[in-house]
């Protein structure tokens, strides 16, 4: 069984994620998978072409996530096109996992912020959408990041909608209590799963 969670920047999909993981599932991390990817070179020329000359260090070859998520989330058009170098690779990625572990009776996770924008929901058997409030999002990303604001606003804004988000989900985990009672509703999800 394939699922697919996704849900806002800091909504908590990397914690839930993390509960699926210690109970026994596999996790394919979008994040993860596109960092493999900003380390091929081919795409560091790409993204020194297209967004800015010198985002990678000329020494260790290491990006400059800050400066990068200072452009794209301050100009939709950068935004729009790191998405264009970066996606297709990943959709191609998750669409051979899907033939991997088609009909498996593993339980397994397709962690991606963008799953729906990316179409990568279809190669999903269901949908978890970890949701939370806007005021409580801001202060959990400005605990975790440190990062101003505005930055965290302009980053919700630029992306889909909690109510859209809900409209498309098969199971809605609401992350708006504490970490324990999180980790009581995955659980209770996962032996749901199990159950078949
Ligand atoms: P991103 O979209 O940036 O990858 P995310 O959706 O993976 O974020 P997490 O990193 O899991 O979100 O959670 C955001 C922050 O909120 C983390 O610091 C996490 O420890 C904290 N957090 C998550 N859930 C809860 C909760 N129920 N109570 C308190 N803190 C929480």
């Amino acid at each position: 069984m394939i699922l697919g969670l996704t849900g806002g920047i800091g909504s908590g999909k990397s914690t839930v994620t993390r509960v699926f993981q210690e109970l026994g599932a596999t996790i394919f991390d979008a994040d993860l998978i596109a960092k493999s990817y900003l380390e091929s070179d081919i795409i560091k020329d790409e993204i020194d072409r297209k967004i800015e000359k010198g985002l990678f260090n000329r020494e260790s070859g290491e990006l400059n996530k800050k400066r990068l998520k200072e452009i794209v989330f301050s100009n939709r058009d950068m935004l729009t096109i790191l998405n264009g170098i970066i996606h297709p690779k990943v959709v191609e990625r998750y669409r051979e996992l899907s033939v991997e572990y088609l009909n498996s009776d593993k339980v397994i996770i397709f962690d991606v912020p963008l799953l729906f924008e990316t179409g990568i929901d279809n190669y999903c058997d269901k949908i978890i959408v970890v949701d939370i409030e806007r005021d409580r999002q801001i202060e959990r990303i400005k605990k975790r990041d440190n990062i101003n604001i505005e930055l965290i606003e302009s980053i919700i804004n630029s992306q889909m909608s909690s109510e859209e988000r809900k409209k498309r989900a098969d199971i809605i985990i609401d992350n708006n209590g504490t970490l324990e009672e999180l980790h009581q509703k995955v659980e209770s999800i996962y032996r749901e799963i199990k159950k078949g």
